[in-house]
């Protein structure tokens, strides 16, 4: 039962094991291969047209999808982006792994599913649960553990695992989250989203149209200096300096700052070769 599920794996770390679950760690160390081949191996990086994926299915920005399925060049990922890409992967092997151990039957690791006649792959079941693994900030994991991931949600992990859950006709699916930086675990059910189906293909329609539909999000006041700024998924985008061409990019001690106008020059210093953000 996912109820006892966080206690069950504190339970494994806590009294330790008698001895290790052999086939979960030959599934841990296969996952593992598969992981490492996924970030580093080239021929995974290639940029090619992105086909429609069930995964995009929560995506916020269509435009973005649109991009990508054209094979438009976006930035190029900095290696500690890469690096955090990959640790966060490990990390949610591992979770699996411990959910193993801890005796939860964990399956359909990587099942692909079909929804609309759109693929995708669902991280796994457990205890015959349809689930999404996340390796999460601090401050993301905080919505997981106190179910108020539905309220601010701007990545669209909700409908996004909606999407998988219907494609197994499931009505419950969960989020198994695990803080990175503090090791706490959370369980998070949801509901499957209304309009799921409907949602599928407006987002299919929207990427197969000859023109980049409109950016939906606007820029954003950055207090009251009168500059504007992204807002925060326009900040994460590969596709911002395309959508805002007079971006510029400010290095603050919390991290990197983009400005679509400035008014008032920062006191700190501006990002001119790329090295950083
Ligand atoms: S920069 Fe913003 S509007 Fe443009 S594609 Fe990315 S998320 Fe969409």
């Amino acid at each position: 039962m996912l109820e006892t599920l966080v206690d069950d794996v504190y339970s494994v770390l806590d009294d330790g094991i008698e001895s290790l679950n052999e086939e979960a760690l030959d599934l841990f160390l296969a996952d593992m291969k598969e992981v490492l081949k996924k970030q580093l191996l080239q021929e995974n990086r290639e940029r090619e047209p992105n086909a429609i994926r069930l995964s995009n299915m929560g995506k916020p920005c269509t435009r973005s999808l649109w991009y990508k399925h054209r094979g438009v060049e976006g930035e190029q990922l900095k290696p500690w982006t890469r690096l955090k890409f990959l640790y966060g992967d490990i990390i949610e092997q591992l979770l699996i792994y411990l959910i193993r151990e801890s005796g939860h039957d964990v399956t359909d690791e990587q099942k692909v599913v079909e929804l609309s006649d759109v693929k995708g792959s669902i991280d796994c079941k457990v205890d015959g649960i349809v689930c999404d693994i996340k390796s999460a900030s601090t401050y993301s994991f905080k919505k997981f553990k106190d179910g108020t991931l539905h309220r601010d949600d701007p990545f669209g992990y909700v409908r996004q695992l909606s999407a998988y859950a219907r494609a197994e006709r499931q009505t419950n699916p969960c989020f198994i989250a695990l803080d990175k930086q503090h090791g706490h675990i959370a369980v998070l059910p949801i509901e499957v989203e209304e309009n799921v189906d409907r949602n599928v293909e407006y987002v299919k329609q929207e990427i197969l149209q000859p023109v980049a539909p409109d950016r939906p999000f606007a820029d954003i006041p950055d207090g009251k200096s009168g500059n504007m700024k992204l807002d925060t998924v326009c900040s994460y985008c590969e596709f911002k300096k395309l959508c805002w061409p007079n971006l510029r990019t400010f290095i603050y001690s919390k991290g990197p700052e983009f400005l679509v106008h400035v008014e008032v020059e920062p006191k700190v210093p501006e990002a001119r070769d790329d090295k950083t953000g």
